[in-house]
Order: C-alpha cells, then sequence, then structure tokens
C-alpha cells in the first residue's frame, strides 16, 4: 500500500468494517427474508461505494443495486440544498429499497433522499449506514442499520473523503491538524 502520512488516528480499522459488515449483512439478510422480499440497494456516490461493496458480500438474498448522486457537501461542512446529479436508471414504484450511506451526519442528505424515495413509490426505504454522527443531527432520521458511531470528528477513509483524497484507505481514520492548514474547512 501507498505510504500515507496525514492520518492521525485511526478510528476504526479494517478488520472491523470486515467484521461489522457481515454482521449487517446478516441483520439483512434476515430482516427481507423475514417478509418475504429482497430489497434493491442504493448506494449514494461516491463515498459509500467501499462499504456496498462489503455489504453485498454477506447478503444472502436475490438482490440488485443501484447509484445515486445528491451531493452538495464541499470540503467539510454541509451547505445549501440537496441537488440531485444523478438519479437511478431503475424504476423504484412498489420496489424495497434500502440505501446505502457512508455516514449519517446532519441527516439532511438521507432525510431528503428518504422522501423523493417514498414519493416515487417505493414500497419501503431503509437505510444502512457505515457511520452515524448522532451529535450533530439536525432531524429525527434513524438509519435503521448503523455500522459504528463516531463522535463529532471529521472522518476519512473507506470512501470518505477530504476534497476527493483519502477514499481509497482500507479503514477509517482522522485527518492530522497540518492537512487542514491553509486549506477550506
Ligand atoms: P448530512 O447530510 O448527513 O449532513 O451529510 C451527509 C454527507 O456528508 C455524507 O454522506 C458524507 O458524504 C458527508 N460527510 C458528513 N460527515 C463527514 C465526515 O466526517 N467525513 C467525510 N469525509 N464526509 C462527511
Ligand atoms: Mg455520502
Ligand atoms: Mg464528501
Amino acid at each position: 500500500m501507498w505510504e500515507n502520512n496525514d492520518i492521525g488516528k485511526v478510528l476504526v480499522s479494517e478488520e472491523q468494517i470486515e467484521k461489522r459488515a457481515a454482521e449487517l449483512g446478516k441483520q439483512i439478510t434476515e430482516d427481507y427474508k423475514a417478509v418475504g422480499r429482497a430489497p434493491l440497494l442504493v448506494a449514494l456516490l461516491r463515498g459509500s461505494v467501499p462499504f456496498l461493496a462489503e455489504l453485498i458480500r454477506h447478503i444472502d438474498l436475490d438482490i440488485q443495486y443501484d447509484f445515486m448522486d445528491v451531493s452538495s457537501y464541499e470540503g467539510t461542512e454541509s451547505i445549501g440544498d440537496i441537488k440531485i446529479i444523478k438519479d437511478l436508471d431503475t424504476s423504484i414504484k412498489g420496489v424495497d429499497i434500502l440505501l446505502v450511506e457512508d455516514i449519517v451526519d446532519t441527516g439532511r442528505t438521507i432525510d431528503t433522499v428518504v422522501k423523493m424515495l417514498k414519493h416515487k413509490g417505493a414500497a419501503s426505504v431503509k437505510v444502512a449506514t457505515l457511520l452515524d454522527k448522532p451529535s450533530r443531527r439536525i432531524n429525527d432520521m434513524k438509519a435503521d442499520y448503523v455500522g459504528f458511531e463516531v463522535a463529532d470528528e471529521f472522518v476519512v477513509g473507506f470512501g470518505m473523503d477530504y476534497n476527493q483524497k483519502y477514499r481509497c484507505l482500507p479503514y477509517i481514520g482522522v485527518l492530522k491538524d497540518e492537512c487542514y492548514a491553509g486549506k477550506e474547512q
């Protein structure tokens, strides 16, 4: 692996992520099997891609997946309204959807997307997120499946970026202070 000196501390290791994704995949399998349905996984680009890939290895159902890009996130603070940059290619009328997110922070993104998908006629919408930052929530959004709860710190790795960097790290960490020096946060 390329040598990375920008991470100040590791919050969640590669092994922890793998173990937790397996647990969540098993739970998701059981929950949907119990109602005799298989969800369409809708992953929000780009941060959720590694989590989606890890999760689907452990979901023992005839699932499909699709992508949406709805970000309006620049730097480390959420700004403005949510825009649809890429919409789904799949029709979702009557479909059970499992949204896959990297992190639920204020909850604004996921809340808006859930409402949008329900409005389009989805039969049900559930949320699986790798990370949850409940201390930052501005609404009552609760994910159905949560990998790990994290404190109010800006994290990178396993899909999550800082100005598009660090997404490919196999673990989740916090950047050293000097990595933000002279850059907007
Ligand atoms: P929300 O709408 O819940 O405030 O933010 C959702 C999006 O903001 C996440 O899907 C993620 O892309 C981005 N985000 C929120 N917190 C963090 C963080 O700590 N690190 C990174 N890299 N992105 C974050
Ligand atoms: Mg995201
Ligand atoms: Mg981002």
